[in-house]
């Protein structure tokens, strides 16, 4: 199982990291050490003094593909839930400034919790889901699908192109702006459409 992730998917967050926008997905990945299902704490690291959250809708691969055409991308996935791409951005900083590849920064033991999974079925078109975190019950993010830089069914069909995608494989679409420092004591939840799929407390 992998999780990848799109950075860079909301202009408005790549313009508050002073990113441009990128005329393809930038893609990295988690490794499955990287996830804390269901009500897991998040254990703030010693090697980092400024953890981010990035709230994210995350897409569940559903069948093996290879090369997904994108007409036919909608056919390879058949849930979503929120889940938080967490960054060490100091540490993210010191390596982009460096050059160097991102996976100390964003790969780390427990960064990416991911919640319940509600089928697609349940919910509007995937390109129309509103979402929100909030951090100790004060909203801080609030995403619209639609706002993509890359459609999900675009994703599924580029990185498919690089990347066998197999059941159970996860994708994080990318945060919209809003992102910040967590502290040890916070509690963040996610929501999707109004439920609340995510609860995580740094400790
Ligand atoms: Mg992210």
């Amino acid at each position: 199982m992998k999780i990848i992730c799109v950075g860079r998917n909301y202009a408005a967050h790549a313009r508050e990291l002073n990113n441009k926008t990128e005329e393809e997905p930038v893609i990295f990945m988690k490794p499955e050490t990287a996830l804390i299902p269901g009500k897991m704490p998040f254990f703030y690291p010693s090697f980092s003094k400024d953890i981010h959250y990035e709230g994210e809708l995350v897409v569940r691969i559903s069948k093996l593909g290879k090369n997904i055409e994108e007409r036919f991308a909608d056919r390879y996935y058949d849930a979503v839930s929120m889940g938080i791409d967490f960054t060490a951005r100091d540490l993210q900083q010191q390596l982009k400034t460096k050059g160097l590849p991102w996976e100390r920064a964003k790969a780390f033991d427990g960064s990416a919790p991911v919640g319940d999974f509600i089928p697609l079925t349940e919910l509007p078109p995937i390109q129309d889901l509103r979402f929100t975190l909030k951090v100790n019950g004060e909203v801080r993010q609030n995403g619209h699908t639609a706002d993509m830089l890359f459609a999900v069914n675009k994703i599924v069909s580029f990185v498919s192109s690089y990347f066998t995608l197999k059941k159970g494989d996860l994708i994080f679409t990318g945060t919209p702006e809003g992102v910040g420092p967590v502290a040890i004591g916070d509690t963040l939840e996610a929501e999707l459409e109004g439920k609340p799929l995510l609860t995580v407390r740094i400790k």
